[in-house]
């Protein structure tokens, strides 16, 4: 079965970088088709409804809606009304839970600093270090740093991010997390450590002693920038995404796998599993780099890229979440809503003794349902749930969800009675529903070797296709997926992004 309208660009997955990529090319004028396994948009940032209630697929939190901040200059370009199409609220912070020591981590500035020179004594010149780049960096990514350099334009373009007050930040160009540590003298803490890495395992999937700083810096300062929640959970954030993508012209398409993309004389052919086939000049798959191999010819010079930069750049963590549909609520402290738990200092990733955990806003009267969830994440290696089948997966499952539910019920006294509804999703779960290949969704993890001008070329060597997404720069998180897709915008002749924040929209053909 042949679709014999041709479209100026096709995007193959509606996870946020897709569903960015579609609006801002539609809203540009091309015209847009984006293509989605699922029944429903947003992908790791989507939602599932079960038990009665409505829960966050992976992502719960938000970053970059500041004024100026590049999803807030995204969204406004997409012609989302902030406070009306899509209502942010605020969170302050997160609480951090350490053998022996606790602590609140956020936007109160004085008030952690007061904490940090208490908690960490003899590491203030790091935090001090850590409060200014990270501001620097925030600063630079409102010009839209494009990286790799893949032609003279790309480097003339990221000309514009020099500046004299940026200077600061040379000295620590390649530098580790863990080298700007030694570098300021902090002590060898176990517990400051150890809540670095949590706080980058979470945000950019490598511990201090790998970390990129420049990345890392950013990871670690988010929950002190701007992070909010989406009232009405991902549900609302992916569904205002959507609807600005169909207000702009394009047209979405749910239930539609696609399972080829082959390059043709007037740009690609994009093939579903129902046999539909559809021509674009220009195709954007929203997916690993490891599944766009999956969807080339193989031999040819994209897929061996793609196969290669896979290799390259590794797989990223898994995720193991627990959501609890809850009777009554159990916890009602704004400030305890995340917690960033760990129960032994000497930790590593993977081993089950680290834990993200989440719990629903405080009710309004018309937001009851919402305000009685509660979730519970932590890392795990996907490629060990890969090999399991049937009662060994199960076995292993019952394994982590009993982990999972001891540590919520010592963090939160009283939960068990109120748990009403309850499920565990693995690697497993997110490879079936997401269709990332070995259910990874952790993005590229950053280090040196994969940051910056190691980031991988989007275009895979091949005309007409740009890949976009958590394994395109600048990374995982939906801040950066969404930067991911503008970038393609941009290389694709739709829109500008401007110095200071902004993103103009322009007229032409796609590239
Ligand atoms: C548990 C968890 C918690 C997280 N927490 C946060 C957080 O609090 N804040 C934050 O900013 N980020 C968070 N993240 C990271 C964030 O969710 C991801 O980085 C981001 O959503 C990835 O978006 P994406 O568009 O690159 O890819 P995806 O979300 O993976 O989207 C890809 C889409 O493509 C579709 N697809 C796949 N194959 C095909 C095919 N062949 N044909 C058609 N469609 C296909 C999939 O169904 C999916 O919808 C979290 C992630 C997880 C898993």
């Amino acid at each position: 079965m042949t679709n014999r309208t041709s479209w100026d660009a096709v995007v193959v997955g509606a996870g946020v970088g897709g569903l960015v990529a579609a609006g801002l090319l539609a809203r540009s004028g091309r015209r847009v088709l984006l293509l989605e396994a699922h029944e429903t948009p947003g992908g790791c940032a989507g939602f599932y409804e079960a038990g009665g209630f409505t829960f966050d697929a992976g992502a719960t939190t938000l970053i970059g809606f500041d004024p100026g901040d590049p999803l807030a200059t995204i969204a406004e370009a997409l012609g989302i009304r902030l406070g009306e199409d899509l209502r942010l609220e605020p969170v302050d912070g997160v609480d951090v839970q350490l053998p022996g020591v606790s602590f609140f981590y956020g936007r109160d500035r004085p008030a952690w600093e007061k904490s940090a020179v208490r908690l960490f004594p003899g590491a203030s010149s790091f935090f001090r270090r850590l409060r200014r780049d990270a501001a620097l960096l925030w600063g630079a990514s409102r010009s839209w740093p494009v990286l790799p350099l893949l032609s003279p334009r790309d480097a003339i373009r990221d000309l514009r991010l020099l500046s004299p007050r940026l200077l600061p930040l040379l000295p620590s160009f390649g530098k580790t997390v863990s080298d700007v540590l030694e570098r300021e003298r902090a002590p060898a803490d176990p517990a400051l450590r150890a809540f670095l890495d949590l706080a980058l395992l979470i945000s950019v999937q490598s511990p201090a002693s790998a970390a990129p700083w420049w990345n890392g810096a950013l990871g670690i300062d988010l929950f002190r920038r701007g992070v909010s929640r989406a009232r009405g959970g991902m549900r609302a954030f992916a569904g205002a995404l959507a609807l600005a993508v169909e207000r702009a012209g394009g047209e979405i398409r749910t239930r539609t796998l696609v399972t080829r993309l082959a390059p043709s004389s007037s740009g690609w052919v994009v093939k579903t599993a129902s046999g539909e086939e559809f021509a674009a000049r220009t195709v954007l798959p929203n997916l690993p780099v490891r599944d766009v191999a999956r969807l080339l010819d193989p031999g040819t010079v994209p897929e061996r890229t793609a196969a290669s930069e896979h290799t390259r750049l590794g797989d990223g963590w898994g995720a193991l979440v627990l959501n609890l549909g809850l009777s009554r609520v159990v916890n009602d402290d704004p400030r305890r809503l995340h917690r960033l738990v760990a129960t032994r200092l000497d930790g590593h990733p993977g081993d089950g003794t680290s834990l993200f955990l989440s719990f629903s806003p405080p009710a309004t009267p018309s937001r009851r349902r919402e305000a009685r969830r509660s979730r519970s994440r932590r890392t795990s290696k996907s490629s060990t749930w890969a090999p399991l089948r049937g009662e060994e997966y199960r076995r292993k499952k019952e394994e982590a969800r009993l982990l999972l539910r001891e540590a919520l019920e010592r963090e939160v006294p009283g939960l068990a009675a109120a748990v009403a509804y309850e499920d565990l999703g693995t690697p497993r779960t997110f490879q079936r529903y997401t269709r990332r290949s070995g259910g990874s969704v952790g993005g590229v993890r950053m280090t040196r070797g994969s940051f910056g001008l190691n980031a991988l070329d989007p275009t895979l060597g091949a005309e007409g296709l740009h890949v976009v997404g958590d394994t395109a720069f600048p990374g995982q998180g939906t801040l950066a997926v969404a930067m991911s897709a503008a970038l393609a915008a941009e290389r694709l002749g739709a829109v500008r992004l401007e110095r200071g924040g902004t993103l103009g929209f322009l007229a032409g053909g796609t590239r």
